[in-house]
């Protein structure tokens, strides 16, 4: 069976046929964070779905290459280095590993690309320049440049490919300066801002004046610099496609004329507690808020990916105490298959396992059916704790059933989390200390740490890529 997405450009659901010819590769690109601030549990909520994207992808076989950006220059950071009078950098750089952190604790795999939007100004510079050449820009008084709707409408293109819109309203050159506005307020957007006395020292050299670039303008520039003029597969949050995500289309097709995106995915948003979050009624909360009260990463990335991408998932702290409860059924039953298959780890999966990722798969294929696809987990925990308790599992078979899981969790990413097997820091610094002891070949100190090791519960094992720690 194929992999069907629902593609917001279509308005249907679709089988996912890269445009590599070979069917393998797959150029994808989710827009990041703005690092004005810390990134939200409802921003996660979005990356972390876009994890769920590229792991499924990649358990289906392609290659994907997955980029997202650091929207680290637009109105709302400005305003903030502005009111802290700090440089540019140091502001964004602070929140950026901060992100990028937090990306860790939910258990995303790190984005193949990060590019920063200030270190492409020079091909955002470029690429207004072919608008400019192909006249659907426009310096207006202001001196900053503006996409013409009109100009690009007038050469036969569509601007509302992904949101209908109402033209009707719209007068010839209304202009729009802001990064955010309303589906109401359809109008030419900035794609370079003139320079005025309240960006400080934010600013770049172009052929139109000092200035910056427009939010829309950075991720047309970024995703076709790295995935080329057409790719493949386009994310983010809903709330992106309009203007956001309409813009870009409109900035890339008129300079390219070719299409732009394949499939676009729009994750909804989240509330909490049923609401809308908000600082004022407290109940907004960053990841670290979250980690403060005592849940871990792995709890709220369960949370997270519990709901169809496409629902609007209402997040509660009472979620968060189920997440807990949920997953301590899997790691028992997973722990009682590791105790059982001993030294076997090396099963492929048969029988239970090979219907686990069955029907796995079937939900996943079906538009990331995630819900239905934690269905098929559990029902195999119930299953496999039956036949454990009947005694009716071999070593074999207990090693067969664990390859079935790890197949199935390179998806989810919940079994790298658990803190079973996350070895604690202070005994990686051990481990590494026993490397330069017995590199200096004092091997009373070496095997002293390794004794130590065993009597907190862990061994040294070879592999490979060097000596790892292994749970006894
Ligand atoms: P921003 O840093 O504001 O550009 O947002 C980063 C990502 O988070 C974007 O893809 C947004 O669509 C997404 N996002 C913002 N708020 C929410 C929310 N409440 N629920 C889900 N995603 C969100
Ligand atoms: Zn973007």
């Amino acid at each position: 069976m194929a992999l069907r997405v629902y593609n917001t450009l279509s308005r249907t659901l679709q089988d996912f046929q890269p445009l590599d010819p070979d069917g393998q590769a797959v150029g994808m690109y989710c827009c990041g964070p703005t690092v004005h601030d810390f990134a939200h549990i409802g921003n996660f909520r979005t990356f972390v779905f876009a994890d769920l994207v590229r792991r499924y992808l990649e358990f289906r076989g392609f290659r994907v290459n997955h980029v997202m950006n650091i929207t680290d220059v637009e109105d709302k950071i400005i305003k903030r280095v502005r009111e802290q009078g700090v440089k540019l950098a140091d502001f964004t750089r602070e929140r950026e590993n901060a992100f990028l952190e937090d990306l860790d604790t939910l258990g995303c795999l790190r984005p193949h690309q990060i590019p920063r939007a200030t270190a492409f100004i020079s091909e955002m510079i470029a690429l207004i320049g072919r608008l400019m050449e192909r006249g659907v820009a426009y310096q207006a008084p202001d001196r900053s440049i503006y996409f013409s709707i009109e100009k690009y409408r007038g050469c036969g293109c569509t601007y509302g490919q992904l949101q209908k819109l109402n033209f009707e309203e719209m007068r010839v050159g209304d202009r729009v300066s802001s990064d955010e506005y309303e589906k109401e307020s359809v109008a030419d957007f900035a794609l370079w801002k003139a320079r005025v006395p309240e960006d400080g020292e934010v600013y770049w050299d172009s052929p139109w004046g000092q200035g910056r670039p427009g939010w829309h303008i950075e991720c047309s520039a970024m995703s076709m610099k790295l995935l080329g003029e057409t790719f493949d597969l386009h994310l983010g949050g809903e709330d992106l496609v309009f203007p956001h995500h309409e813009d870009e289309i409109a900035q890339s097709e008129g300079a390219t004329g070719k299409p732009f995106v394949k499939y676009w995915m729009h994750g909804a948003h989240l509330l909490v507690e049923g609401k809308k979050m908000s600082k004022s009624l407290g109940n907004f909360f960053t990841l670290r808020d979250l980690l403060a009260k005592g849940f871990s990463g792995r709890e709220i990335r369960y949370l997270l990916l519990s709901a169809h991408y496409r629902e609007t998932f209402n997040f509660t702290l009472d979620g968060l105490t189920g997440a807990k409860s949920a997953l301590a059924r899997i790691d028992e039953c997973v722990a009682k298959l590791r105790e059982l298959a001993g030294s076997r780890q090396d099963g492929t999966s048969t029988g239970s396992a090979d219907e686990l990722i069955g029907r796995f798969s079937t939900a996943m294929d079906e538009d990331l059916n995630v819900s239905a696809a934690w269905g098929a987990v559990f029902e195999w925990v119930r299953e496999t704790n039956r036949r454990l308790a009947g005694g009716e599992l071999s070593a074999a078979e207990a090693a067969s059933a664990l390859a079935g899981w790890e197949a199935v969790d390179r998806v989810l990413g919940i079994g790298a989390l658990c803190e079973e097997s996350q070895v604690p820091p202070e005994l990686s610094a051990l481990l590494e200390e026993r490397q330069a002891a017995r590199k200096a070949k004092d091997f009373k100190r070496s095997d002293a740490i390794r004794d130590e090791l065993k009597a907190r519960g862990w061994v040294i094992e070879d592999t490979p890529k060097g000596p790892r720690l292994k749970k006894l």
